[in-house]
């Protein structure tokens, strides 16, 4: 059994005050206990401050972090930064620093293993585009980018890591995938981690789904076989709503 993981993505989201009133209302309104792991990505100004406010209820994630552990990378952070300040998770390789900041598989995957070197958890996304859709290419987008990302991660590593699909044309568009088709990606994901890693231990890789996830669809798509948890933007920055996640997430 893989236990559901519900993941808040703040983005470049909330004053320090904001971050510190949500991660509270999250923690406080929380019922679903151990059944569901739980964690919020602050900016990283705020990781601080949202670690102190989460009191250990909410895990707590950074956003992103440079491959390197420390030195003349002005306005980067180490992912040993990100430990310091009580993080568990950090998000690698989002949409969003793929396609704005011109990450590549390479560099994700330079990062991953920082990450995993600091003994966090990285959530490593993957996802097409909308014209890699349609044009029928999403499972050979979706094979380079997790193994692009991936490579030289050890079979014992791979059991830490989380794996979010989020495919680009849902991000923050209300466009949600059918259950159907982040399924079928998401069973793709799982025969391809089968392929390098062997049935126990991809049996054992949560894959979150990520694209305009909502309280009222996320049951359904949580209710797949391989949809083990979600990644979210905006429906995480109310504590209403992602706490309307958290629910489905517990009733799948
Ligand atoms: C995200 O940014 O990871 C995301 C899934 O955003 P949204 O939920 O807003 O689509």
């Amino acid at each position: 059994m893989r236990r559901p993981f519900i993941a808040g993505n703040w983005k470049m989201n909330t004053t320090k005050a904001e971050g510190v009133a949500l991660v509270k209302g999250v923690a406080e309104g929380n019922t679903a206990g151990d059944s569901v792991e739980v964690a919020v990505c602050a900016p990283s100004v705020y990781l601080d401050a949202v670690v102190t406010a989460a009191a250990g209820k909410v895990g707590v994630g950074a956003q992103n972090c440079y491959h390197e552990a420390s030195g003349a990378f002005t306005g980067e952070i180490s992912a040993a930064m990100a430990k310091d300040v009580g993080c568990q998770y950090v998000i690698l390789g989002h949409s969003e620093r793929r396609h704005i900041f011109g990450e590549s598989n390479a560099d994700v995957c330079k990062k991953v293993h920082a990450v995993l070197a600091a003994g966090l958890v990285p959530i490593v996304c993957v996802g097409e585009l909308l014209e890699e859709r349609e044009s029928g290419k999403t499972s050979d987008v979706v094979a380079e980018q997790m193994y692009g990302s991936l490579a030289g991660v050890t079979d014992e590593q791979m059991k830490s890591v989380v794996i979010a699909y989020e495919p680009v044309w849902a991000i923050g568009t209300g466009k949600v995938a059918t259950p159907e088709q982040a399924e079928e990606v998401h069973a793709g994901i799982r025969t391809l981690m089968t392929a390098k890693y062997g049935e126990a231990i991809s049996e054992g890789v949560r894959i979150q789904y990520g694209g305009s996830v909502k309280p009222d669809n996320a049951a359904e798509l949580l209710s797949q076989p391989n949809i083990d948890g979600a990644l979210v933007g905006g429906a995480s920055l109310k504590a209403d709503s992602f706490l309307g996640i958290i629910a489905g997430a517990n009733a799948s």
